[in-house]
């Protein structure tokens, strides 16, 4: 049985301010250390649970932040960018469920270091009307190749959000939210015994866990942090502008919409 895992660093525990999520600082590099000990912990818990081969995607910023040669032996990585499925790349190998770790709130919401793809350029996203962030989004890509998200951890306002979403789904509590950049963790430490026993658990639940699948044709509506912003995204002529910051466009699959979302983000970096 083969799992993939899709490892972000907003929801790992100790971590707070973005410093700790970019590259080019010690902070960074302690943060980093402490992702690859919960991806370890998540795979370690799947092996136990059942799972026969892992494959662990790097799903943050650049996506080559997990430090290859502290990963766990069993698992195979898949790091880099661009790639089409982004955060779910590895969804189409024939795999039997996805677990979401390190993962945080949607944009707006009061979680910490809450954002949805890029915080530069978008500050909201709505997939068929239903506003969703990372987890909602990618979540509904492996839902279209019939995979359901079965664990997730991050904080209390990530857990709350997501669990409507994926309700059989194992999601755990690692921090909770005070504020953007404020809250109350688990020591790392403890964390991975957390994340071990829930990925554990999650495997014995798999029967149970359908997967989101949200229906085609997809109508994607998003709101930009800046008009500007959105003046250069409608240059892409699929965009249409509702107003000065509401944009939408219409998606024959998930893959799509996924796929246009993460080229506007690329795009952003143009104003920067
Ligand atoms: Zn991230």
């Amino acid at each position: 049985m083969k799992i993939l895992i899709s490892v972000d660093i907003e929801g790992v525990a100790g971590v707070f301010h973005p410093e700790q999520t970019r590259a080019g600082n010690p902070e960074y590099e302690r943060a980093r250390r402490l992702m690859t000990a919960e991806a370890n912990a998540v795979i370690e818990g799947a092996l136990a649970g059942g799972a026969t081969e892992i494959l662990v995607n790097d799903s943050h910023g650049g996506f080559r932040n997990l430090l290859p040669d502290l990963l766990h032996p069993a698992a195979n990585a898949i790091l880099g960018k661009p790639r089409l499925l982004g955060m779910m790349s590895g969804v189409d190998h024939g795999v039997a469920g996805v677990m979401l770790v390190g993962y945080h709130g949607r944009s707006q919401s009061r979680g910490i270091l809450a954002h949805t793809i890029n915080s530069f350029a978008f500050a909201r996203v709505w997939l068929n009307d239903q506003e969703l962030g990372e987890a909602g989004i990618y979540g509904a890509l492996a839902g279209e190749f019939g995979v359901p998200v079965i664990f997730g951890s991050g904080d209390d306002v990530f857990v709350e959000e997501n669990q409507p979403l994926f309700p059989q789904a194992t999601l755990v509590t690692i921090k909770t939210a005070d504020g953007a950049n404020s809250g109350t963790s688990l020591s790392p430490q403890s964390a991975l015994a957390v994340l071990g026993d829930g990925a554990k658990a999650a495997i014995g639940k798999i029967p149970t866990c359908s997967p989101f699948v949200l229906p085609p044709t997809i109508t994607c509506k998003l709101q930009t942090t800046s008009p500007a912003l959105a003046d250069l995204f409608c240059q892409l002529p699929i965009i249409e502008r509702i107003d000065g910051v509401n944009l939408t466009f219409s998606a024959p699959s998930v893959q799509y919409a996924v796929r246009v979302l993460n080229s506007l983000s690329a795009m952003s970096f143009m104003l920067r």
